[in-house]
């Protein structure tokens, strides 16, 4: 597997790589990448691919992970296997999804301590966010409440730690599974992501690294999904 340079740091904008294969011409295996892949119901990163060789430009529109692999799809043919190249992530649009990503660890933290709810479901943006919720009743207030208090927690400017524990250690903890949808269940060492005092969470993704540099939780609906299910939307600011 390619070395993925966002696990040990989320703040890394540009790194050089070297093509490890292409496959239809446009997607493109790095030997290392610092691109989040689409996972985890957060958005992909986009950002640009530069040839050393002659500084021919390719725009990367897309990262996922195929075959556990991560992939780039870049807008047009021409890269080669060997190729070297200097990669720029969009920082603007990464880091508006780590201030999501990181404010939604903080909601479903507090919606767990506070109210015993479980978040089922997550999809994050850079325009909202969206959590689903076991709630049996739809209540408003409840939610209002909710992020509000998100809100102190952040005030408090908690700091982000993110470590690595072996799966036999995190099993003996199941709160580190609160958000864990879907987290592969065939990996020996697990990345933990910790706010400080407050929630830890086993996962994969780009964090901030304090509180602070979310801004705001600001919530905006809660409709009914299904019977036990609460969809609510929300934007940062
Ligand atoms: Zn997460």
């Amino acid at each position: 597997m390619s070395e993925a340079l966002y696990m040990d740091d989320s703040y890394l904008r540009e790194f050089d790589a070297i093509v490890e294969k292409v496959s239809n011409e446009k997607f493109i295996v790095l030997d290392k990448t610092a691109f989040f892949p689409k996972g985890g119901g957060v958005e992909w990163d986009t950002g640009s691919m530069t040839r050393k060789k002659d500084g021919k430009k390719f725009e990367v529109v897309f990262t996922g992970k195929f075959d556990g692999k991560i992939s780039h799809e870049v807008s047009g043919p021409g890269l080669g296997q060997g190729d070297e190249v200097h990669c720029a992530i969009d920082w603007e649009r990464r880091y508006k999804l780590m201030r999501y990503h990181t404010g939604t660890h903080v909601l479903c933290g507090v919606l767990s301590r506070d109210y015993g709810l479980l978040v089922t479901g997550n999809q994050l943006t850079t325009e909202k966010g969206r959590v689903d919720l076991n709630m049996d009743t739809m209540n408003v207030d409840l939610l209002k409440e909710a992020f509000s208090k998100t809100n102190n927690l952040i005030e408090k400017d908690l700091p982000v730690d993110i470590y690595y524990k072996s799966r036999k250690e995190a099993e003996k903890d199941p709160t580190l599974f609160k958000l864990a949808i879907g987290f592969p269940h065939d990996i020996d060492t697990l990345r933990i992501v910790d706010i400080k005092d407050f929630d830890a969470q086993a996962d994969g993704g780009c964090h901030v690294k304090s509180l602070k540099e979310i801004g705001r939780l600001v919530f905006q609906e809660a409709v009914n999904k299904g019977k036990q299910n609460r969809r609510v939307y929300f934007t940062v600011e």
